[in-house]
C-alpha cells in the first residue's frame, strides 16, 4: 500500500458526495494504490450511511466508526493509527483543503526530498473574523512554543512512515497535531495553497472547540504563561517590598496618612493578579491531571471494510 489518506468527518452528510468524488479522482491521477480512511467522529446525520454506500463502489474506502464524538484531533489520531500506507496524509473533510494539493505533497515525499510536507495557506477564503483569529493564534503559538516556520500550517499534510511513528509515539492526552508534527523535526517542507471556504454546511469546530484547541496548543507547548506569572509576581513583590519600607519609614517619622483607599486598591490589585495566576497554574494542573488519567483518545465502534 503506497498511500493512506485520513479524513475525519462529523455531521458532514452534505459534503460526502463532493468530497469523495473529488478526492478519489485526485488520488487516482497520481497514485491509484491508496486507501482512504474516513473516520466518522460520532455523526448523528446521514454521514455514515452515505460513506458506506460509497464504499460499495470503491473498496479502497475504509470507514472507522468511533463510538461517539471525540473531536477532530482524536479522530485524526484514530485514522493515523490505522493507516497502512507508505505515506500518510491528513486532510479536513469539508474541502477547505483541496485534495488536488495532495499530488504536490506526494511528489516531494516519493522523490525522497523530505519526510513531511505540510500545506501552508497563502490565502484563506471564508469567514473573515475567524480567519483573523486563526492568524493571531498562529502568530502567538509560534512565538510562545518556540517552533519556527510553521506559521499558517494546519492539519493538512503528508508524511512518511518514519515521521508517522515519531508523531504517534507522542502519546499525550492533550493533543495539538500541527504542534506535535513540528516538534518531531525530520526534513519538513511546505506546499503553498489557497485555503478554500467550506464546501457546504456549518463549521463543526464550534468557536468553543476552536478556543479549547488554541489554549491546549499553547499550554501544552509553552511554559511562557506560567513564567509570566512568576516574573510579574516577583516584580510585584519587589515593588511592594520597597513600598513597605517607605510606609514603615513614614510611620516612624509620623507623617503617614491614614488612607484606606490606597490599602483597598492594593488589595484589589494583588487579589486579581493572584486569581489570574492561579488560573494559569490551574491550566497546567488540569493538564497534569488529564495526562495521569491515561484514558484512550477514542473508542472504535466498528471498522467497516470490504475485501479488496
Ligand atoms: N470534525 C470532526 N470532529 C469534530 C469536529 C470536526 O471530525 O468534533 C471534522 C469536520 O467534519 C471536518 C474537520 O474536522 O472534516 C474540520 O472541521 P471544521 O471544518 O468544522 O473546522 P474549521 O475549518 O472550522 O477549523
Ligand atoms: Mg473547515
Amino acid at each position: 500500500m503506497q498511500l493512506s489518506v485520513v479524513i475525519p468527518l462529523y455531521n458532514e452528510a452534505t459534503v460526502v458526495d463532493a468530497l469523495l468524488s473529488r478526492t478519489l479522482a485526485a488520488l487516482d491521477s497520481f497514485c491509484p494504490d491508496f486507501e482512504l480512511i474516513v473516520v466518522d467522529d460520532g455523526s448523528s446525520d446521514m454521514t455514515l450511511p452515505s460513506l458506506l454506500a460509497y464504499q460499495q463502489a470503491d473498496p479502497r474506502i475504509r470507514v472507522i466508526e468511533l463510538s461517539r464524538n471525540f473531536g477532530h484531533q482524536a479522530a485524526f489520531t484514530a485514522g493515523l493509527e490505522h493507516a497502512r500506507g507508505q505515506f500518510i496524509a491528513m486532510m479536513d473533510g469539508d474541502l477547505q483543503d483541496p485534495p488536488e494539493v495532495l499530488g504536490a505533497m506526494y511528489e516531494r515525499l516519493a522523490s525522497g526530498q523530505c519526510d513531511v510536507a505540510s500545506g501552508k495557506r497563502t490565502e484563506r477564503h471564508g469567514n473573515k473574523a475567524k480567519n483573523g483569529m486563526t492568524n493571531i493564534f498562529h502568530f502567538l503559538f509560534q512565538r510562545l512554543a518556540g517552533l519556527r516556520g510553521m506559521e499558517n500550517a494546519g492539519n493538512f499534510c503528508m508524511m512518511n512512515r518514519d515521521a508517522l511513528y515519531a508523531l504517534l509515539s507522542l502519546d499525550e492526552r492533550v493533543r495539538y497535531l500541527p504542534g506535535l508534527r513540528a516538534f518531531i523535526g525530520f526534513r519538513q517542507e511546505y506546499v503553498e495553497y489557497a485555503r478554500d471556504a467550506r464546501f457546504d454546511g456549518t463549521a463543526k469546530m464550534s468557536l468553543f472547540k476552536l478556543l479549547t484547541l488554541a489554549t491546549d496548543a499553547i499550554f501544552s507547548f509553552s511554559r511562557t504563561p506560567v513564567r509570566l506569572c512568576l516574573t510579574i509576581g516577583l516584580v510585584g513583590a519587589l515593588v511592594f517590598f520597597i513600598a513597605g519600607i517607605y510606609v514603615l519609614i513614614a510611620k516612624g517619622f509620623g507623617f503617614a496618612i491614614p488612607g484606606w483607599s490606597s490599602t483597598l486598591l492594593s488589595i484589589y490589585f494583588l487579589g486579581s493578579i493572584q486569581l489570574v495566576f492561579l488560573g494559569v497554574v490551574g491550566e497546567y494542573v488540569y493538564r497534569i491531571y488529564k495526562e495521569s488519567q491515561r484514558r484512550p483518545h477514542y473508542f472504535i465502534r466498528k471498522i467497516h471494510e470490504l475485501p479488496e
